[in-house]
């Protein structure tokens, strides 16, 4: 008997699973997933993203989507990127063994794409990067029928995810949870929805920023109340520090959301931290697992769990960022001048990740993309002659380095231990912030240190 989506007194478990971009690269990672769906009737709602890399040296198709919309917008034919999706897409299809129609309607679709309005760029973007994901999961709910399964491709439009109007960095809008819990629950069988992308109000499609679908996973399992959401990569957990940095950094087995969330933040990219925001609301565990090794248990990320004074579980790092400093004399005596110093960076439409301060100075920490050199010079003229700032320096070329661990709340010494590690290693600290929560504490380091300030933590804490 078909199950419906949804769940009823006395229905078995609804599990949310979402596949990353390796896990559906080929035919092969794409039947490892079926397997996996096949293996857990409660894996009746599935998320993909678009087919990712095979190898180190392969290009994502969303890369290639968006190499493609960008040669159209140039006034290229952007022919030959076109056809190298197509072949991509049909390279699964042959070895997956499904009809060849389903590639003519994929072409069809991405010529539409490419030859619609040009006028708002970001738009346009947005909608031919999109079809990764939307025509993904149409083949993969192809693969899963032809394999037995009761699949069905559906459409986030017509599912009602609705998102905010912005290109490329879209929100979820609330209603969007009441829309998806109607059109999933009485569906029968297994739901396969594309990741990555929604609907504004006016019937745009929008994405959210790169990663996103691990995003839609989220929303999805908070719409349906899902027992838990499965998130499948190509790791076997989430790891307490970059194993390109740390060789044998040890797996993290349990985690909470405000952990992941600060570890995600900072640099670890196994999981989207927008993506946790959802599930801390319903409070939805999350499970990291690997699609290539399924029968590990993976990571764990739940609300609460207990935990030891001084216990770390991670350090995470992360480059691109760069700080304003601002000095002036008595600016602690100046009633309203962080806001003023704050407003002129939305103003700017600036973004600031950091904002550690002294007596008589600030500092605003903003992500380097953002700051470009015209901007630069504006914020530095603007801070001189409206707040009267008596020296404006800007510093580049910054990392962040994040350490993080319920255990640290209210624990002596902390600090203590991760300034004398990095001063050992010869590590210059360029500026230090600890939230209130005291989750976290964060080095600002120079970005040629960063690699040098993670492993000499993480012998510190480990
Ligand atoms: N395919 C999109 C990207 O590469 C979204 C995702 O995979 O989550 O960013």
């Amino acid at each position: 008997m078909k199950k419906a989506v949804g769940k009823k007194k006395n229905d078995s478990r609804l599990k949310v699973a979402k596949f990353g971009g390796t896990s559906l690269a080929d035919a092969k990672q794409l039947l490892k997933v079926y397997s996996i769906v096949k293996a857990d009737p409660a894996r009746r709602i599935i998320v993909v993203s678009a087919p990712g890399k095979r190898s180190s040296d392969d290009v994502k198709v969303t890369d290639m989507l968006i190499k493609c919309a960008e040669q159209k917008l140039a006034g290229k034919t952007a022919e030959p990127e076109l056809l190298a999706i197509v072949d991509r897409f049909a390279g699964i299809q042959k070895d997956a063994g499904v009809p060849v129609e389903l590639i003519e309607e994929i072409e069809k679709d991405l010529r539409q794409r490419l030859n619609s309005n040009k006028a708002n760029r970001d738009r346009f973007i947005d909608l031919v990067k999109a079809a990764g994901e939307d025509n993904n999961a149409k083949l993969v709910a192809a693969v899963f029928r032809k394999h037995g399964l009761d699949a069905v491709y559906m459409s986030p439009k017509n599912a009602g995810l609705l998102l905010t109007a912005e290109h490329g960095n879209a929100l979820v809008l609330e209603e969007s949870y009441k829309n998806l819990s109607e059109s999933l629950k009485g569906q029968k069988g297994v739901v396969v929805f594309p990741g990555f992308f929604g609907c504004t109000n006016a019937g745009e499609i929008v994405t959210f920023p790169r990663g996103g679908s691990d995003i839609t996973g989220a929303v999805l399992a908070v719409a349906v109340k899902a027992d838990v959401y499965e998130n499948f990569t190509d790791v076997d957990s989430v790891f307490a520090a970059d194993p390109t940095i740390v060789k044998d950094a040890q797996p993290i087995s349990l985690l909470t959301y405000r952990e992941m969330r600060e570890l995600s933040y900072a640099g670890f990219h196994v999981f989207h931290d927008e993506a946790i925001i959802p599930a801390v609301h319903a409070k939805i565990p999350i499970n990291i697992r690997n699609t290539n090794k399924p029968e590990a248990p993976g990571t764990m990320i739940v609300p609460e769990r207990t935990y030891t004074s001084g216990d770390v579980v991670g350090i995470a790092s992360s480059d691109g960022f760069c700080a304003v400093n601002v000095d002036k004399y008595l600016m602690n005596r100046e009633i309203g001048f962080g806001r003023r110093l704050l407003q002129i960076m939305e103003e700017e439409k600036l973004s600031y990740e950091h904002a550690p301060s002294g007596i008589d100075n600030m500092s605003v920490i903003l992500r380097e993309k953002d700051f470009t050199s015209e901007t630069e010079v504006r914020i530095i003229k603007r801070l001189t002659s409206e707040l009267k700032a008596d020296n404006v320096d800007i510093d580049r070329g910054l990392a962040l380095v994040m350490i993080v661990g319920e255990g640290m709340h209210y624990t002596v010494g902390m600090a203590a231990r991760a300034t004398a590690a990095l001063a050992n290693a010869g590590v210059n600290i360029e500026m230090l912030n600890q939230g209130s929560s005291e989750i976290s504490m964060m080095y600002g380091v120079k970005a040629v240190d960063r690699k040098k300030a993670v492993k000499a933590l993480y012998e510190a804490f480990f």
